[in-house]
């Protein structure tokens, strides 16, 4: 992971780093690798951001053993809640969605606003990057579901370190997209952490599990596969760049973030529930 960070030129010894853990195997992994190596960088700052969806009888337990894992790594740990932040749980969201017999499966409402939590997370602790825990197998995962979708301007833009386009757009970055999941799990297994392993019980996204079999086939069959595919991508990127749409930011005018057209994302999806 340290040649990933440096390769990409992730981390500087001076940033204030929020990492996204949400309890799972590997945010916790993640937050256990990060909290080792900052302790070598005096300058830098760790802080935690855990999103609290609201999701009854799943997200209890993982913001439980995300507060106890920053408590014994003395990290301070940050929550943002879709309830203080949009006014309902995804329960709740969930509810009325159904109620309107909303298309969009809770996956596809619960990662637009799940982001934006994140960002207002790293900019209420005064982090300049995020780091998140992808894992080789959901960059490549997502790269295929964008082919898929004929996503040109998200192929592009999907990168181990995202670009700064805007100054209340706090700069992604993930230290694991070349470790693949298995990985992962294995270091969270041999340390002995503690992780939530129940699924959420909205994950849905069909598309994206058939990508995981397909990708999980393949690479049994044809060991490297994934790797291949998140190395091709990285090598056409600066043509995808150059064909891709260019965002232009405006300030969304419900509520002041920034946003591609007159309302961000996470507004046009609350909208539909209202
Ligand atoms: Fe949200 Fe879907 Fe993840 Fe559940 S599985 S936390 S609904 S994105
Ligand atoms: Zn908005």
């Amino acid at each position: 992971m340290r040649a990933t960070i440096t390769r990409y030129k992730m981390l500087n010894y001076n940033d204030t780093i929020a990492i996204a853990v949400s309890g799972g195997k590997d945010s916790i992994s993640l937050l256990h690798v990060l909290a080792g190596m900052e302790r070598k960088f005096p300058r830098a700052s760790l802080f935690t951001i855990t999103v609290d969806e609201g999701i009854k009888g799943y997200r209890d337990e993982a913001l439980n053993i995300a507060v106890k894992t920053c408590q014994d790594l003395g990290i301070k740990n940050h929550v943002v809640s879709f309830k203080a932040l949009y006014g309902f749980t995804l329960d709740e969201m969930v509810l009325r969605m159904r109620e309107r017999k909303s298309a969009l499966t809770p996956c596809a409402f619960c990662g637009v606003l799940r982001r934006k939590a994140l960002n207002v997370g790293a900019l209420a602790v005064g982090a300049n990057k995020i780091a998140t825990a992808h894992t080789l197998d959901d960059e490549v995962q997502t790269l295929l579901l964008n082919i898929f979708h004929g996503d040109v301007s998200r192929l592009a833009s999907e990168k181990p370190v995202t670009d700064q386009v805007h100054p209340l757009l706090v700069q992604k970055v993930k230290p694991f997209c070349e470790i693949p999941e298995k990985e992962s799990a294995l270091y969270a297994y041999v340390k002995g952490l503690d992780f939530q392993s129940t699924p959420c019980p909205y994950a849905s996204e069909a598309m994206r599990n058939d990508i995981r079999l397909l990708l999980n086939q393949m690479e049994e069959r044809h060991a490297g596969t994934k790797f291949t595919v998140f190395k091709s991508i990285e090598k056409l990127r600066p043509v995808l760049g150059s064909i891709a749409e260019k965002s232009e930011f405006k300030e969304c005018k419900q509520c002041g973030s920034p946003a591609v057209g007159d309302l961000c994302m996470a507004c046009q999806l609350l909208n539909q529930i209202l």
